[in-house]
């Protein structure tokens, strides 16, 4: 193996949905010299442009294809989570919903001591990164990299359910990410001229004739290098070759909310007990890296659809519509959403029944949960998948948004609009009815909606990762910016706000 040494102002790690959009940023000043360093493939698969064969993705080679501890609130079920590993990472797999989250989620990071992260400063940041196509002033962004528009062709069970939603009364709203997040309608996609329009596509496609940025894919970062407490530049291995990549300036981790803390830990940069068990020197004893993981959780309600197209069309990203509940009161705002898709999405539809039957599934999502669970090393090998333990449903009353969003599911499938379409309730099937056995199909069929957030979080106090300005703590010429960053999870999807972050951290990094 030989080693190869190369010298930049910047490297970021991770390709993915923060990586690509702070790569791009750093390289519009052409003074900036810039490596990003991506472990996955170039994202040349055809089912990654085309937006309704996300699903044939999984378990490929652009999927780290990860699974969970056995959660024990979920009847000891290790569950799997896709990852994206290509460029554009997670948003070259994700099913291109376009939503931010509630501005009391922003509002609530800066309350926690982080300046500079309100609704109002990260708005900005969402709005430079946009292009929305509709075109509306007071809420959106015009001419960013980010194409974020409607969807060319909905499917008419998609059109009777955001008719049902508010028939069942869920006001309808034709903006989640205008005036207010409540309410139900058609999800914004990221998509152009009916492609996905990945955080690649958006970002760096268009900046790959720059001569300060470098792109190297296939290159899997295994450590950080350092020199006393100040961060170097990171190893990483292409080809079975070994390289160094060295960092005037700074190294950003944008590798995501289970592999930025992989790296940090494998670095010496952790729990010291859990460095040593496996043997790694410690740097920095820094015990909050890879806890606080947190994720959302869905439960899919399936039924026989007896009228309509079988497929969604060729632009579809088959999760079109959804809503937004407010049901717990205490809760600051709404903690149950809905994703809808015309097809067979219980768990991740990896397993319909081997019939001709069509189906579309109504999917109560928690997004305000309490669980708190972490990522650690199984091995100090970087090959080795980390160990993920989400700890899904350990917090009491987690699991209540999940029970009342079957109830709502099967209101808005009662509706006129709704009835048209409406077969047989497949699962969890009519006989299950009583609040016992609504719980038990939760435990038996929950899985994630693949937003794992949470694991170097951001804050002042001895459990954060990252200061308000995403540099590690204890060390010199380290940042983070990527999902993992988050303090507490927003309320919605998680593919805008990691862009918001990449955005964010090309402003810090650029002041
Ligand atoms: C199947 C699926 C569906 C989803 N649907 C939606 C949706 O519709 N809307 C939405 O808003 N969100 C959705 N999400 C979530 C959203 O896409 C993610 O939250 C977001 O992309 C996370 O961005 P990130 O920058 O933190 O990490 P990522 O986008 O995952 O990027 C991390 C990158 O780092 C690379 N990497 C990791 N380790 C290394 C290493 N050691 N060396 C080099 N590179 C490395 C990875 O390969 C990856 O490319 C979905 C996610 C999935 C998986």
């Amino acid at each position: 193996m030989s080693n190869t040494i190369t010298a930049h102002d910047f490297v970021v790690v991770g390709a993915g949905s923060a990586g690509c959009a702070l790569a791009h940023r750093l390289t519009e000043d052409s003074d900036r010299d810039v490596l990003l360093l991506e472990a996955g493939q170039p994202d040349d698969k055809e089912e990654i442009h085309t937006p309704p064969l996300f699903p044939e993705l999984y378990r490929t080679a652009v999927d780290w294809d990860y699974y969970t501890e056995p959660q024990p609130e979920l009847h000891d079920r290790k569950l799997y989570h896709p990852r994206g590993k290509t460029l554009g990472g997670s948003s070259s797999l994700n099913a291109m919903i376009y939503i931010r989250g509630h501005p009391w989620d922003y509002d609530h990071w800066a309350d926690l001591g982080n300046d500079g992260w309100s609704y109002e400063a990260m708005l900005d940041h969402f709005k430079r990164a946009e292009h929305f196509e509709p075109g509306d002033g007071d809420f959106h962004g015009e001419g960013g990299p980010l194409n974020v528009t409607t969807l060319e062709d909905t499917h008419p069970v998609s059109e009777a359910l955001v008719e049902g939603m508010a028939e069942a009364g869920i006001e309808h709203n034709p903006d989640f990410n205008g005036e207010r997040l409540a309410g139900s309608g058609f999800y914004h996609v990221t998509q152009r001229d009916g492609k996905r329009c990945s955080s690649a596509a958006a970002y760096i496609k268009p900046a790959l004739d720059r001569s300060n940025l470098t792109v190297e894919t296939g290159a899997q970062v295994t450590d950080i290098t350092f020199d006393g407490d100040r961060a170097t530049g990171v190893r990483y291995e292409q080809d079975g070759t070994e390289h160094t990549a060295e960092a005037g300036s700074e190294i950003v981790l944008s590798a995501g909310a289970i592999n930025s803390p992989q790296l940090l830990l494998l670095s010496g940069i952790g729990p010291a007990a859990h460095l040593e068990e496996h043997g790694i020197d410690v740097r920095v004893d820094l015990p909050g890296v890879g806890k606080n993981l947190q994720d959302h959780l869905k439960v899919g309600v399936v039924y026989e659809q007896t009228g309509g197209p079988e497929a969604p069309a060729p632009s579809s990203n088959v999760v079109e519509s959804g809503c937004f509940v407010h049901l717990d009161e205490d809760e600051p705002a709404p903690d149950l959403q809905f994703h809808n898709a015309p097809v067979y999405l219980l768990e991740h539809g990896l397993t319909p029944p081997d019939d001709d039957r069509s189906f579309f599934t109504i999917i109560p999502t928690q997004i305000r949960p309490d669980s708190t669970g972490e990522v650690r090393l199984a091995s100090d090998d970087p090959y080795h998948s980390p160990v993920i333990d989400p700890n899904y449903l350990g917090a009491d009353g987690d699991i209540d948004p999940l029970v009342e969003g079957i109830k709502l599911a099967r209101d808005v499938a009662d509706t006129d609009p709704v009835d048209e379409f409406c077969g047989a309730e497949v699962h969890p099937g009519p006989e299950v009815t009583s609040e016992s056995g609504l719980r038990e199909f939760v435990r038996e069929h929950a899985s994630t909606v693949y937003h794992p957030v949470g694991t170097c979080r951001m804050g002042d106090d001895d459990m954060a990762v990252v200061d308000d300005e995403l540099r590690v703590h204890g060390v010199e010429g380290l940042r983070v910016a990527d999902a993992s960053i988050m303090p507490d999870i927003v309320g919605g999807n998680t593919n805008a706000p990691s862009i918001a972050i990449g955005e964010k951290a090309s402003a810090l990094l650029t002041e």
